[in-house]
């Protein structure tokens, strides 16, 4: 018997290297998938739908916010994204782990309403550090930029609810915290016990 899957919910303000470590710890779980969110954000270059995202039209967007089928949804940005609540069900019953790469309005719907999930924050190691992150990029405006930094000021005010709080200095440290994370959640005993529980009388 397969244990449950387990949700993992992951944040963080934006220069704090959230996708290049969601990225690469899909890579090392094979168990684990990518929850694919829908979202009214235009399509970038080189993301296809399906995939990244499920990409919508607002239209759509809010024919499913008034069908109730998202688990969470915010703006973020301008745009709309939303974790579909079918999502989360056919990966709980597939006994699939979900990794949910969301924003902290979402994560906190979610804390809410599904409380099983595992809640964790990626801070970079400073605000100077983050500044310095969002210039290196080169791919923003300095008023976008300013947006994200004020953005990542609210933000990080939510880091105290969260289950983990991995710091991404040294990034090879932070995958591992995250993948530590990944490893002890699924080896909890209330989720291996009803695996075990037959075999060993328990
Ligand atoms: P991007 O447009 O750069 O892919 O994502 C922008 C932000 O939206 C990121 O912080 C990402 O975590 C967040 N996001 C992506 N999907 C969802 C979702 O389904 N729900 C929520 N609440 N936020 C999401």
């Amino acid at each position: 018997m397969n244990r449950e899957g387990i949700i993992f919910v992951i944040s963080a303000p934006s220069g704090a290297g959230k996708t290049s470590l969601c990225k690469e710890i899909i890579d090392i779980f094979p168990t684990l998938r990518h929850s694919v969110s829908y979202t009214t954000r235009p399509m970038r270059s080189g993301e296809k739908n399906g995939i990244d995202y499920h990409f919508v039209s607002d239209e759509i967007f809010s024919a499913m916010v008034e069908g109730g089928d998202f688990a969470e949804w915010a703006e973020v940005h301008g745009n709309r994204y939303g974790t579909a609540i079918a999502t989360l069900k056919e990966a709980a019953a597939a006994g699939q782990d979900i990794l949910l790469d969301i924003d902290c309005q979402g994560a906190a719907q979610l804390k809410k309403n599904w409380r099983q999930g595992v809640f964790i924050f990626v801070l970079p190691p400073s605000f100077e550090e983050l500044q310095r992150r969002l210039l290196g990029r080169n791919t923003d405006s300095a008023e976008v930029i300013a947006r994200r930094t004020a953005n990542a000021r609210d933000e990080v005010r939510q880091a105290t609810w969260y289950d983990y709080l991995v710091i991404n200095d040294d990034f090879a440290l932070a995958l591992e915290q995250l993948r530590a994370v990944i490893v002890s959640e699924g080896i909890r005993t209330p989720r291996v016990l009803p695996t075990v529980a037959g075999a060993f009388g328990l």
